[in-house]
């Protein structure tokens, strides 16, 4: 059997090995290289970075050759309970969260990846029937999935995002409800996402709101789980989104069986992920957080939620999210802003009737403004709104730069 992965990229790669070590024989094509196509092409194993469109994906497509993705290949051959964690926002956060717990308390070995980093192929030999896999999905993973099941999954958000590559929000949403048919368990949805609304009557489906009962929800201070509480004060990560994130984990471990007072003692010491709301210093009483990962309009909108007397510095590449229906939030919580990138410019203009607003050219120097103009009590939030590929390589290395030279200032 020959199978063609397409995008040498560290899932191609690693499904690529899995595959080789099955009995088949892989060939590689990527972009960025000249690769030949094989004769007899029997399977096609597609990057998520690589667009439905995509001239070869057509080619195979009109000649019915399966096309799938990584996640799909390697669930042939993950064993155990599968978690499959999907949203807008907060997937790697909750993936973190429900791991974290099931490494003290599951009674078999714990394994994290998907879109978290580390593809699934790398470690599905590994699984057995008494393993459990925590895969966080990003909405390409999900386009590529034919006959994945996971037995407990969760749609944290559904808000705009990769609008360069959907046509419509309509199809983006589409693309993360699909993860409905692959779960075999229970399904855990956010009952005040107006997406999500439509399908809380569902069969086996559990949900969490910050508004109204639901089978986890926020009472104003509580978490409440039927006869189980929790005060969100004593919540190891901050943030009103945080809150729905450890609702959704919460949910997730208690279909699988944990006990819930188990749950959120094993989950004391979680420490939060990297360039998400993280908090990098105090200078001169101005706090300064890194929210580097934050690539659209709602999670943009979380992080303003999160802090009062602001000074922003947002921007990065232009996906086409209408930034508009944060404006009010702005005005409320921005005491002034400074835009950095391709969509620099466009929300210097968008935002300067609600706030002062400058565009900078680099991050170095709209940090150092955004010190100068802060006063003690402020807090500097870095939190783009916008991915990074326009002035950085990733999120990643936006962040780390953003704490260098923040330990830079006097
Ligand atoms: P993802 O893996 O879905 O990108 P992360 O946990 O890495 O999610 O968080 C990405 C960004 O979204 C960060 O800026 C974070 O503060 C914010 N965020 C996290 N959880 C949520 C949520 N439930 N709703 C909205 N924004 C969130």
């Amino acid at each position: 059997m020959n199978v063609l992965i397409m995008g040498k990229g560290k899932s191609g790669l690693s499904a690529g090995r899995l595959l080789e070590k099955n009995g088949y024989s892989v060939f590689y094509y990527d972009d960025r290289e000249k690769s030949e196509i094989p004769e007899n092409v029997n399977l096609v194993v597609k990057s998520p970075g690589i667009p439905q469109s995509h001239p070869l994906v057509k080619y195979f497509r009109e000649r019915d050759i399966e096309i799938v993705g990584e996640v799909e290949i390697a669930s042939k051959y993950t064993k155990g309970k599968i978690v499959g964690i999907t949203g807008t926002n907060g997937k790697s956060t909750t993936t973190a969260l429900v791991y974290h717990a099931l490494k003290k308390l599951w009674k078999g070995k714990v394994f994290i990846g998907g879109n978290f980093g580390i593809p699934v192929s790398d470690f599905a030999p590994e699984t057995d029937k008494n393993s459990v896999s925590v895969i966080e999905l990003s909405s390409y993973q999900i386009e590529d999935l034919k006959d994945f099941k996971c037995n407990v999954s969760v749609i944290l958000n559904i808000t705009p995002d990769h609008l360069n590559r959907y046509k419509t929000f309509r199809e983006y949403a589409q693309t993360k409800l699909k993860l409905l048919k692959h779960t075999e368990q229970n399904v855990i949805l956010n009952a005040d996402d107006q997406l999500l609304k439509d399908f809380l009557e569902e069969k086996d489906i559990l949900t969490f709101s910050m508004e109204n009962p639901a089978d986890a929800f926020f009472d104003g201070e509580k978490i409440v789980v039927k006869d189980f509480s929790l005060p969100v004060s004593s919540l190891p990560v901050r943030g009103y989104h945080n809150i729905q994130n450890f609702m959704a984990a919460l949910l997730i471990l208690q279909s699988l069986n944990i006990n819930l007072r188990d749950a959120v003692s094993a989950l004391q010491d979680f420490k939060g992920l990297e360039h998400r709301l993280e908090f990098v210093k105090i200078v001169n009483g101005i706090t300064f957080i890194n929210d580097s990962k934050s690539t659209n309009v709602d999670s943009l909108k979380k992080a303003l939620l999160s802090f009062d007397k602001v000074i922003l510095i947002a921007g990065g590449k232009d996906k086409g999210i209408d930034f508009n229906p944060i404006k009010n939030l702005i005005k409320k919580r921005v005491k002034k802003a400074f835009f950095i990138g391709e969509m620099g410019k466009k929300l210097e203009k968008l935002f300067s009737d609600v706030t002062e607003t400058e565009f900078k050219v680099t991050l170095k120097e709209a940090i150092f403004s955004a010190y100068d103009a802060a006063e003690s009590g402020d807090t500097v939030l870095f939190s783009p709104g916008c991915s990074s590929f326009d002035m950085f390589k990733n999120f990643e290395e936006r962040g780390k730069i953003f704490k260098q030279i923040v330990e830079e200032l006097k």
